[in-house]
């Protein structure tokens, strides 16, 4: 494609929607643009998916009519987080493609549920861990609190308050804890993750209204050529920041995570592990073992530690 010659300009702007070919690009001065790469992209990142949701990018702007702003993507800036998956390319099965599902996510929103699902805090060190491997900050919000035991749930919650992460309780239908929410995602692009059940939908529904949504879905629709899995959006929230609503964030899999890097990624073990007799130390067997000692101590939860076995024993 060639660049038309009546350039109208150029600008910057954050990619909110990927439609296959089409991206929405909102440029900083808050005009909406329908967006191509072209022959010429560049990009600061390195050979993975050139543009994603997320992505900060430089346009030129190529046409503006009255209702559609059009430009191609010259540069796409250097991403500081990437969530990812690997997406296997059907007919040659030895090449695995790293696909960008969400650039520059500041927030992991870990959706569990105190009841119906009951409450894993299995789960929630699994999340966790992919959280600390992506140094992604993360929001724990615990929904359904109307079905719960709240101060049983608050004493299974504690440990990961004690370690610094932010918790939300939440009753999809309760205004106030919905309030809560809002605040905590002003500001920021999040992406929600969570097993289904959850109450991922509801709550998004909650905060954005059908009408927001509703329109997102017919704008997805008319992209052409496009494998719906692919489809990835943000949703622009009034007070400012986004939250990105993609399946592929709420399925991803600990696929980076090896028995020798999962110890850094249960941040409460940073401390004691420099008092391991061996360097290399699992923290699962071996003698003089700092992170043992410190779970017989106390000074790390036992939960947390048997999370780490469980983990760790599923890990290559
Ligand atoms: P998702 O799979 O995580 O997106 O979960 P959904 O949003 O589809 O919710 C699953 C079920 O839980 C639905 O029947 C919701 O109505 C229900 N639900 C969601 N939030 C709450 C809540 O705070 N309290 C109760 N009691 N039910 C909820
Ligand atoms: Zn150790």
């Amino acid at each position: 494609m060639e660049l038309k010659n009546e350039l109208v300009g150029t600008c910057c702007g954050l990619v909110t929607e990927a439609t296959g070919s089409t991206y929405t690009v909102v440029s900083d001065d808050g005009r909406a643009f329908r967006s191509r790469t072209y022959p010429g992209t560049k990009s600061e990142n390195e050979d993975t998916s050139l543009v994603a949701v997320g992505d900060r990018v430089e346009l030129k702007i190529t046409e503006t009519g009255t209702e559609l702003f059009e430009a191609v993507i010259t540069l796409v800036k250097h991403r500081y987080s990437a969530l990812t998956r690997k997406r296997d390319i059907r007919r040659n099965r030895s090449k695995e493609k790293i696909q960008v599902i969400a650039a520059n996510i500041d927030q992991l929103v870990v959706v569990v549920s105190a009841f119906d699902p009951p409450l894993s805090t299995r789960l929630v060190d699994r999340y966790l861990v992919f959280a600390e491997s992506e140094q992604l900050d993360v929001l724990i919000v615990v929904n359904k609190m109307d079905l719960a035991d709240t101060p049983l749930t608050e004493e299974l919650m504690e440990p990961y308050e004690r370690l610094g992460y932010s918790v939300l309780y939440t009753t999809a239908n309760d205004p106030g804890t919905l309030k809560l929410l809002r605040e905590a995602l002003t500001g920021k692009l999040s992406a929600f993750s969570g097993h289904s059940g959850v109450g991922k939908s509801t709550l998004i529904n909650l905060l954005f209204g059908q009408k927001q949504l509703k329109t997102r879905r017919t704008n997805l629709k008319t992209g052409k050529g496009v494998h719906t899995t692919s489809n990835s959006a943000m949703l622009a929230l009034p007070g400012g920041g986004y939250v990105i609503d993609t399946p592929g964030i709420r399925e991803f899999n600990l696929s980076d995570i090896t028995r020798e890097n999962l110890r850094f990624y249960f941040r409460e073990f940073l401390e004691f592990m420099p008092e391991c007799a061996f360097s290399s130390c699992s923290h699962t067997q071996e003698p003089e073992c700092g992170v043992q000692r410190a779970v017989d101590a106390g000074g790390i939860d036992p939960a947390r530690y048997e999370s780490y076995l469980a983990l760790y024993c599923t890990l290559e």
